[in-house]
């Protein structure tokens, strides 16, 4: 039964993409199912396999997955184009209070100025193949869950060896797609040595900031360039001196004409992850507790963040990413919740549940199988409502650098006090050694100023925590208070707690460790005493919730087979929810309605940069660009309007991940680079709505012309003009 559904899914996914074509822009398709899709009477002008064309040359090979987002190859010298965002971590750690690079940005005018680009890898494409039936072909029907995973863990690692002893050059994976339905082998050529050659200033690569983040129009140069690099024998290798640069076999080329509104686009690239096959309970507890939670606390971390760092330059550059992923996720929260509204998006879902209840329920087998889904999906949200409260608490007070570290000493000593062969297995031996010298060193990466008060605000929040899953030591601390003296008091014990805990000195440490885990929940202070009552109860609850995401995933994987197999049915096209994995989308240079009689046109320019300038914090433009504005020097990039285009809206099908993606032209050329969506499109990770799916390119006239402002005019070349 389970192989004939799978089947049955996978062959109607093939007559379904063949048979009901239609101009949905929607879809991120992985890249064998490019050629069903009539790209041809949808505006394509090129052979799809100039597109994806495994084992040869083509775009899929110029696209690479690089740090958090995308990148492309776009000079047969290894040049590789992203976005500021993307390139923004290699940029922050090479940056300081005196060579700014954030702020100024960072130009390598000869190979040898490259810098390295730390922690970044690029991987290409170069084997892509469907192992389904290879992966599944140890599941039986009347399998349990965990031995059709186990099922699952054998032929998969049977069909990686394989492919490791056929191509050891590569990094072989398997990657499961619709939870765990169908599965592709997938081979990487990772390139290991990465360097920064341009990146813009902030003001221009971050244009806008978080005000205009998720906004159109919008008017930022989100945009780097960096190189790859490989050994001299042409062999992938970490970062050497040595190196040289990498020569691909597949680039892209930039369009030689600029696009215009209705001009068909398409782009490869690697979202992270979307949700659009998975239950109503689920996106009723997105809506109602976790995006509302996390929109409070994200908005406190960086309100306090900010306001902690005001004036200090250094303080904010060790900060900056962190702050600035906060800021992302804060806002796309707020705009997933609209967007849930707006398209009353649980109703939606149970509208499409109970079709899909009375569909299987008509068929005996299918009743068999799938009956009783959806209501153990609800008993398994409803039990993480109740788990949520003293987890996320937790979660809160642990966020601390120190208290983290405190629970990790007391669990350190707790597992000491039992015998070796029951202990955790990363308590044994070696490991405890290993351990124990590095909590000798001592907590690290926390500012106290933030840390306290973020840990004031959690220990305030659990106060209210319901009878049965109080923190003891806190409700200690107020114990006797009047209600408006509890922050105080607690804001004293954790001042005290700072001046005087042992987890800050080497000497404090080394005596804690020499203790029994009550001793040192006694005599070290506040942190570990909060520690000791946090430990068990959290521990019951992360086991609870284990158990629930084992549920979910068995769920998961037969609720998407089930839907699927009735939208395939009803005759629509299907592509999986992203996975990292390469995916392709198209869709056309298009405007939208954000509101009622307001029609947002498709390409902004550089005026609109000089209209939002203010000279000061988000809306900074550099003296150079203004010149360029003024003297109206701009060169061959300007278009038919005589400005030059900066931004440009799209109806691909993007999330995060997506960010740096290659947008191209019918022709296959390079007309930009995706790197954010409209907010009315954040909710899409649920579900695609294609009146507001909109997603935000940098222009190729603009990143030229920039580079060509700010004296990069060796990248210009290297781009072929
Ligand atoms: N800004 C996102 C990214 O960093 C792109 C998106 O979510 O649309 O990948």
């Amino acid at each position: 039964m389970v192989k004939r559904l799978t089947t049955t899914i996978l062959a109607l996914a093939a007559i379904g993409a063949g048979a009901h074509f239609a101009f949905t822009d929607e879809g991120q398709w992985t890249p064998d199912q490019i050629g069903r899709l009539n790209l041809h009477r949808a505006g394509l002008s090129i052979p799809v396999e100039q597109i994806f064309n495994p084992g040869g040359p083509g775009i899929h090979e110029a696209t690479l997955r690089l740090g958090g987002g995308t990148g492309e190859f776009v000079s047969p010298e290894g040049l590789i184009m992203t976005n500021h965002h993307v390139a923004f971590g290699a940029v922050a750690s090479i940056a300081t209070a005196e060579q700014d690079y954030i702020t100024d940005g960072y130009l390598a005018r000869t190979r040898e100025e490259e810098i390295r680009a730390r922690g970044y890898t690029a991987r290409m494409v170069q084997l892509y193949e469907d192992v389904t039936a290879r992966v599944l072909s140890g599941v039986r029907e009347g399998m349990s869950f965990e031995e059709r995973r186990e099922a699952i863990r054998t032929a998969t690692e049977a069909v990686v060896d394989e492919a490791r002893r056929e191509h050891p050059d590569l990094e072989i994976s398997i990657s499961a797609f619709s939870y765990g339905n169908a599965f592709k082998l997938v081979g990487f050529k990772m390139i290991r040595d990465i360097r920064i050659v341009y990146v813009p200033p902030f003001s221009v690569g971050n244009y806008g900031a978080d005000t205009d983040n998720w906004m159109f129009p919008r008017h930022t140069g989100d945009f780097s360039f960096l190189r790859a690099y490989v050994a001299p024998d042409g062999s992938p290798a970490p970062y050497n001196r040595e190196n040289v640069p990498y020569r691909p076999r597949s680039w892209l080329k930039v369009a030689s004409r600029a696009p215009e509104e209705g001009d068909f686009v398409f782009m490869l690239g690697f979202p992270g992850s979307t949700m659009r096959y998975l239950d109503s309970y689920y996106v009723a507890y997105e809506r109602a507790c976790r995006l509302p939670y996390q929109i409070m606390i994200l908005g406190e971390r960086i309100d306090v963040m900010r306001r902690a760092w005001e004036g200090d330059r250094e303080l904010q550059i060790r900060f900056a990413t962190t702050v600035k992923s906060l800021a992302n996720v804060h806002k796309n929260y707020q705009g997933k919740v609209v967007g849930i509204d707006r398209m009353d998006l649980v109703a939606r879902k149970q509208v499409e549940e109970a079709a899909w209840t009375g569909w299987y329920s008509s068929q005996p087998e299918l009743k068999r199988r799938y009956d009783g889904v959806l209501e153990a999906l609800e008993r398994i949200y409803a039990g993480m409502r109740e788990d949520d409260p003293f987890l996320l608490t937790a979660g809160e007070l642990l966020y601390s650098p120190i208290q983290s570290y405190a629970l990790n000493l007391y669990e350190y000593l707790l597992q000491m006090e039992i015998p070796e062969e029951r202990r955790g297995t990363n308590y044994r031996g070696e490991q405890a050694e290993q351990r124990k010298e590095r909590l000798l060193e001592g907590p690290a990466g926390y500012y106290q100023p933030v840390d306290h008060e973020l840990y004031l605000r959690a220990a305030v929040r659990g106060l209210a925590l319901p009878e049965g899953q109080k923190i003891a030591t806190l409700q200690h601390i107020v114990e006797g208070q009047e209600l408006q003296g509890y922050a105080p008091a607690l804001s004293r014990a954790i001042d005290e707690a700072y001046a005087s805990s042992p987890l800050l000195s080497p000497d404090g440490r080394e005596r804690l460790l020499a203790l029994s885990a009550d001793e040192a929940a006694d005599r070290g202070g506040l942190f570990l005493r909060i520690a000791a009552d946090l430990r068990d109860r959290r521990n019951e609850l992360n086991e609870r919730r284990q158990a629930r995401n084992r549920d979910l995933a068995r769920l998961r994987q037969l609720y998407a087979e089930g839907i699927m197999a009735l939208r395939q049915q009803q005759g629509k096209m299907l592509y999986p929810d992203a996975n990292r994995s390469l995916r392709f989308s198209y869709g056309y240079v298009r405007g939208y309605e954000p509101k009622d009689a307001v029609y947002i046109k498709p390409l902004t320019h550089l005026k609109g940069v000089m209209e939002k300038e203010t000279g000061e914090g988000e809306f900074i433009v550099p003296e150079v660009l203004q010149q360029a504005w003024r003297s109206r020097a701009f060169g061959r990039w300007a278009d038919a309007s005589g400005d030059v285009p900066v931004n440009l809206l799209t109806n691909c099908d993007t999330t995060g991940g997506s960010s740096g993606s290659p947008v191209m032209n019918a022709r296959g050329e390079l007309v930009g680079i995706n790197f954010d969506r409209v907010w009315e499109a954040t909710v899409n990770d649920y579900n695609f709505d294609p009146e507001f799916g909109r997603n935000i390119s940098v222009h190729m006239h603009y990143i030229i012309f920039i580079c060509e402002v700010f004296g990069a005019s060796n990248v210009v070349s290297e781009l072929g003009f």
